[in-house]
């Protein structure tokens, strides 16, 4: 087991902070002091949003709700809310008469979705041009916020954002202000800034040397400046470190498709273990070739994108436990129609191998779109694509909720629709068991015992 493996495992979740003006992280703390902080929760929540009032008794009635662990259904089962959790599910369930009854009998039921990769702080045109230039950072997050609208509406009642790109700190900002009620959203986790290396990933532009462009991300050239970046990441916010171990697809050796290293092995550990430090997991953006393996070999608890790996990296992944991204759509120009350039063909192949390979050897595969890239709301696009490259649809429901709640430390709290978890659910009117292509026009989505969309 890596260091990083058991950092989010019993506790992944943060609570609120009991002084309001005196803002500072919310740390991963124990269910108990959870439960106490839930318990406060009330009287603290600013105008806004509205909350789960904690005795509120919803009953959901539903044509049948989706067991995404042993993909089976349970049919005309009912689903009990208290406050903002499940309190008890099935077909023989009784309506309390003080219940608000939804009936959703049309529809089946399943567990809110889990997008661990997205870049709230991206917008798709960012490709043509560098938002820091253009851009100011409130105006960058005001795009964030109606993302991540857009997101739940897809059904998303949680992200995990993996670099705000230059938009320090707005995705630290746009958490906190979910959490605290003020705006809709998914639950989120954040990365902050990347750490990258000069001249590497989102470094190389191909400005005048003269020409002091602003960089995204947090360029660390050290193992110094790699100790200070990451601590800096942690006091301001990050619930993830997230590390460029390869450069960028112009990057990629088509002669024998070995991606651009950006650090060495050693600070590759540094950071794993630096970030174990605080009990903080890392993401490695890693396509494949060494550097991939030696993030996994360091412990990273997920590999971003990894279009390339061979089958020693993924062995070592199964080995270790180590969670994939697999980011499959971005990669494919946005017209569908288009004809792929050779840079893009060499690489959406190798996805597909890489993914048949990965499904076969059984590594955990947590969905991940890279929306940003893509546009958002669309978060839905990458299930077809799973199915069409070996994925049955219920594995690929089970990437989307059970495994990325995994990775995120949060499987005690969502990812199933089960007596104690908190009360996200989606409903879609196939059975998204059997036709993944549901997933793109969710009807119904509460969070937190909270609906924000109804038929
Ligand atoms: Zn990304």
């Amino acid at each position: 087991m890596s260091a990083s493996e058991h950092s989010l495992s019993a506790t992944g979740r943060r609570t609120k902070p009991q002084v309001p003006p005196m803002r500072t992280h919310r740390r991963h703390t124990s269910a108990p002091g959870l439960v106490l902080a839930l318990s406060l929760l009330t009287a603290m929540v600013p105008a806004g949003m509205p909350r789960a009032v904690a005795q509120d008794v919803t009953a959901i009635r539903t044509k049948a709700v989706v067991d995404v662990e042993t993909s089976s259904l349970i049919e005309d089962a009912v689903v009990l809310i208290r406050g903002n959790r499940i309190e008890s599910v099935g077909s023989r369930v009784q309506i309390p008469r003080d219940a608000t009854v939804i009936d959703l009998s049309d529809y089946y039921l399943m567990p809110g979705m889990i997008d661990a990769h997205t870049h709230v702080t991206i917008q798709p045109g960012y490709a043509q041009y560098n938002p820091i230039l253009y851009k100011s950072i409130p105006y960058r997050a005001i795009e964030a916020v109606a993302a991540a609208r857009e997101t739940l509406d897809a059904g998303f009642t949680t992200i995990r954002d993996v670099d705000s790109e230059g938009a320090d700190w707005a995705d630290v900002a746009l958490r906190d202000a979910i959490e605290d009620g003020l705006v809709p959203g998914p639950r989120m986790q954040v990365a902050t800034l990347a750490i990258s290396i000069t001249g590497g990933y989102m470094n190389n532009d191909g400005f005048a040397p003269h020409i002091d462009v602003p960089h995204f991300g947090a360029l660390a050239d050290s193992p110094a400046a790699i100790v200070e970046t990451l601590r800096l990441q942690i006091r301001n916010g990050a619930d993830w470190i997230k590390l460029y171990a390869t450069g960028t697809t112009r990057h990629i050796d088509l002669d024998n498709m070995e991606p651009l290293p950006q650090f060495n092995d050693e600070d590759i550990r540094l950071v794993v273990d630096e970030a174990a430090r605080f009990g903080t997991p890392v993401a490695a953006h890693a396509y494949g070739g060494h550097a991939a393996h030696a993030a996994v070999e360091a412990g990273v608890r997920s590999i971003e994108h990894g279009m390339l790996l061979d089958d020693t990296t993924l062995d070592l992944m199964v080995e270790k436990g180590t969670f994939w991204v697999p980011t499959l759509t971005v990669y494919f120009p946005d017209d569908p129609d288009a004809t792929l350039s050779p840079r893009q063909a060499a690489i959406t192949g190798s996805h597909r191998r890489v993914f048949g390979r990965a499904v076969e050897k059984g590594v955990k595969i947590a969905y991940g779109t890279d929306a940003g890239a893509l546009p958002h709301g669309q978060n839905a696009i990458d299930f077809a694509r799973m199915v069409s490259y070996g994925m049955t649809p219920a594995a690929a429901v089970r990437s989307a909720t059970v495994v990325a709640a995994d990775l995120m430390g949060l499987l005690d709290e969502i990812g199933t629709v089960e007596a104690g978890k908190l009360a996200d659910l989606v409903a879609v009117s196939s059975n998204p068991l059997a036709d993944v292509a549901t997933l793109s026009s969710v009807a119904f989505v509460m969070k937190d015992g909270i609906v924000y969309k109804q038929p």
